[in-house]
């Protein structure tokens, strides 16, 4: 079978995107037709790792990311004119006067690593230099699944170029050739970590909710992902919450077509397999929730293989 790679993403968080990547994962250890590996690249706020936690005695790799670039200060440079305080070399705030030592201070927070201070500094006393933005973890679930997440460091700004790095660390990996299927959980929004998270995927499942705020955000993501042509479906979650909204968001649907891969109902047994930290699919799979989940596995799979 050809390797395929499907995003699972929400224009909105807390919609149910990750715990249905973690029971996909799932479904996917006990299909003898798929050997599937895993990337969080929600690298923000990376929670997969809680519900396909790592097996016992499974050596975790690691390595830092240096997609960054910060400021640093050389004091012996510095002839102490002040200039870049007087004259506000800094637009972002990060540059203050150090009364007792007579020399700039550099946020490291604030800094956005723009140049502009090592641009207009007369004595070269700035430097500009990528440092660690984040790090990139490797290891084999608990169920058997290789996953990969990303982890941002606080203060880095470039997320986009650690989702970047998380989908290329893959490429490197033994065994690749045999894995059949990636699946991506993406981060919420649709800015530039979501970009890089869905350039050159196959499918996207787009997860939202019938909710004002679950179907402004799904708006968003359906035009963003048009934008990119790759082909989507979407997952309604909590599809049956009782809810005059739910007038609005089915006329959404007939007038715009889209197309609906599956509908999760609202049920308990999601958060109480959240409590536990296990895919529902894995602590109750005669659940609802888990019959549709089933039911979206077996029409990507058609999806991706059979084109239907
Ligand atoms: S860092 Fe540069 S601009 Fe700032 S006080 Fe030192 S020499 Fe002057
Ligand atoms: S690199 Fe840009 S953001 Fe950082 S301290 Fe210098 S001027 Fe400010």
């Amino acid at each position: 079978m050809k390797n395929k790679k499907v995003g699972v993403i929400s224009g909105k968080g807390g919609v149910g995107k990750t715990s249905l990547v973690a029971s996909l994962a799932y479904l996917t250890e006990n299909d003898r037709d798929i050997n599937s590996i895993v990337i969080d690249c929600d690298v923000d706020a990376p929670n997969l790792a809680l519900i396909l936690s790592p097996s016992p005695n499974n050596n975790l790799k690691r390595k830092d990311v240096y997609s960054t670039l910060k400021a640093s200060f050389q004091k012996e440079k510095c002839t102490q004119c002040k200039r870049c305080i007087d004259d506000h070399f800094c637009e972002f705030n990060a540059l203050s006067w150090d009364f007792d030592n007579n020399i700039p201070l550099i946020d490291y927070l604030s800094c956005e690593g723009c140049g502009a201070c090592k641009l207009l500094c007369q004595g070269y006393a700035f430097e500009i230099n990528p440092v660690k933005s984040g790090e990139i973890i490797y290891y084999i679930s608990d169920i058997g699944i290789p996953i990969v997440y990303g982890k941002t460091r606080l203060g880095s700004t470039t997320s986009g170029k650690l989702v970047t790095e998380c989908k290329s660390y893959i490429e490197k990996l033994d065994g690749l050739e045999k894995i059949n299927l990636i699946i991506i959980d993406g981060p919420p929004g649709i800015g530039c970590p979501v970009i890089a998270t869905i350039s050159g995927l196959d499918y996207l499942i787009i997860v939202t909710e019938p909710t004002p705020s679950g179907l402004h955000d799904l708006k968003r993501t359906i035009e963003l992902v048009q934008n990119f042509k790759i082909p989507f479906g979407i997952v309604i979650n909590k599809f049956n919450i009782d809810t005059p909204f739910q007038v609005e968001f089915k006329k959404y649907f007939n007038e715009t077509g889209f197309d609906i891969i599956g509908k999760i109902p609202f049920d308990l047994t999601i958060p109480e397999a959240m409590s536990y930290a296990k895919p529902v699919i894995e602590f109750n799979h005669e659940s609802e929730a888990s019959k549709a989940i089933k039911n979206i596995y077996t029409q990507i799979k058609n999806i991706l293989w059979n084109g239907k």
